[in-house]
């Protein structure tokens, strides 16, 4: 049998975290099996559904690296189809017309309420013949089996059955013509020939609804793996404001597609005590036996830390466009200053988001608008001026602008002027900077160069001074 897995989302909105990670749970397991995975799009329900959300949906796949195999479908092309099955199911005797009145179906549910039970469908025209009739407002309705149950093996949560009288007889077609997701999942999932249905557990209750309708319907089921929920840090349902933005948001603020796919699949799911995963990995090790079977919880700072790690290992080119991409929205352009590929080199082992790592080479391209307060406070007192014009001068007399001759200068004129190293290279950081908070001195200005670096100390020298004389004013 060959594997087939689907994702199908609904577009009504963005690709969220939750709806990312049953995506690579689908895409692992179709690459592990040497199988397929299918992409449906389900937007029958028109009002809701907006292109703008598929393509939202589209490239945050493609960000993740999520290749599909067979799709996009589309089901509101395929409406022709779930039509011809729901006339099958009329025509075995397998579903039936139903013509109660919203209003008799809202009294119903409020006296059901009122007694206690279950709010459901009485089965009021189950056996009432109803035929079609234009101008009347029909849906057409399961006959969910009365008695027995209904019971499957989840390849995550193991044996789950209900009794069938639990069960609704649920509608299949709207009154405006329309399938419900249960009867076009079920058409989809057999004509598309999925072999495994890996989702969301909160679908669980539909499931048992499909397997009767897959029943009747003479096809084998597929398989079931139900995947837990993400909560948010706090054990609440995972909301906007506990971590579940649009998976591109995460892109907005830095994250590397390969650390949010590593931390998606950890999430929930593990092999021993290994944290970080190749994709390869992932595909040859993830295994349904070791995905939890209660709700994983969104941590932040772990989807940072894998963050840092892949941004402090990625080969310098694949972080280029996305860098040059930040800055070029900052309006900053990089063809003045060093190298971009460097500045990344310099300072990517400190930061854990993309964002961070442009705001720390930021001033290698331009000037920093200010200086730091708290770092002036800190680290310059009235004679830093002196200081520095010492150290402008050394610098500018030298004949080779390297790591080691800047070092060397910083040290000797210290040690010189008895002043501790960091008494030195911090009002220089700033100085060229704005902050104290650059990577080591003589590497910064090594690759500032020696013209920036000189040009810098001068306006932060004019700077001190200027401050020191109105305030002694
Ligand atoms: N369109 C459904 C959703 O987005 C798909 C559920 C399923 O996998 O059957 O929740």
């Amino acid at each position: 049998m060959q594997v087939v897995t689907r994702f199908p989302p609904s577009p009504t909105g963005y690709l969220h975290l939750g709806g990312a990670r049953t995506a690579l749970f689908n895409w692992l397991f179709a690459r592990q099996s040497g199988g397929k995975m299918v992409l449906r799009i389900e937007d029958t329900d028109r009002q809701r559904s907006t292109d703008e959300a598929i393509n939202v949906i589209i490239s945050a796949l493609e960000w993740l690296g999520l290749e599909w195999d067979e799709g996009p479908y589309y089901q509101t092309q395929r409406l022709e189809r779930y039509k011809e099955v729901i006339q099958q199911l009329l025509d075995q005797g397998d579903a039936y017309y139903c013509s109660c009145s919203p209003k008799r179906l809202d009294k119903l549910r409020k006296e059901q309420r009122e007694k206690g039970i279950k709010p459901r469908y009485d089965r009021h025209c189950r056996d009432a013949g109803l035929e079609r009739k234009p101008g009347r407002n029909h849906v057409v309705r399961f006959k969910n089996p009365l008695a027995g149950s209904v019971s499957f093996q989840d390849r995550i949560r193991g044996p789950v059955s209900v009794q069938n009288e639990e069960l609704d007889d649920l509608v299949l077609e709207r009154s405006d013509g329309m399938p419900t997701y249960n009867l076009a999942v079920v058409v989809d999932d057999m004509d598309m020939r999925i072999s495994h249905v890996i989702r969301g557990d909160d679908h669980i209750n539909n499931t048992f609804r499909q397997i009767n309708i897959f029943r009747a319907l003479g096809h084998d089921l597929p398989e079931f793996a139900h995947v837990p929920l993400i909560h948010g840090p706090d054990r609440k349902r995972l909301s906007k404001r506990n971590g579940d933005v649009s998976v591109l948001d995460y892109r907005d603020r830095g994250i590397l597609p390969e650390a949010l796919v590593n931390y998606l699949a950890r999430l929930g799911w593990s092999h021993g005590d290994q944290e970080i995963f190749s994709k390869e990995e992932m595909i040859r090790y993830f295994d349904f036996r070791q995905v939890n079977k209660s709700s994983a919880g969104f941590d932040m700072e772990k989807l940072l830390w894998m963050n840092r790690h892949y941004i402090g290992r990625a080969p310098i080119d694949s972080l280029l466009p996305e860098i040059s991409r930040i800055l070029t929205a900052r309006l900053i352009t990089t063809e003045n200053g060093p190298g971009l590929a460097s500045a990344i080199e310099l300072v990517r082992g400190r930061v854990s988001t993309l964002v961070e790592l442009a705001d720390q080479i930021e001033y290698f391209f331009r000037p920093a608008e200010n200086y730091h307060a708290e770092a002036l406070a800190r680290h310059c007192n009235d004679s830093t001026p002196e200081l520095l014009r010492g150290i402008c001068t050394i610098l500018a007399g030298l004949d080779s602008w390297t790591r080691e001759s800047i070092g060397d200068s910083l040290k000797a004129y210290a040690k010189s002027k008895e002043v501790k190293f960091s008494h030195l290279a911090q009002p220089l950081r700033i100085a060229v900077s704005g902050s104290d908070q650059t990577a080591s001195i003589d590497l910064t200005l090594a690759l500032l160069g020696s013209v920036n670096t000189i040009k810098r100390t001068q306006a932060f020298i004019e700077y001190l001074e200027q401050g020191r004389t109105t305030l002694s004013q």
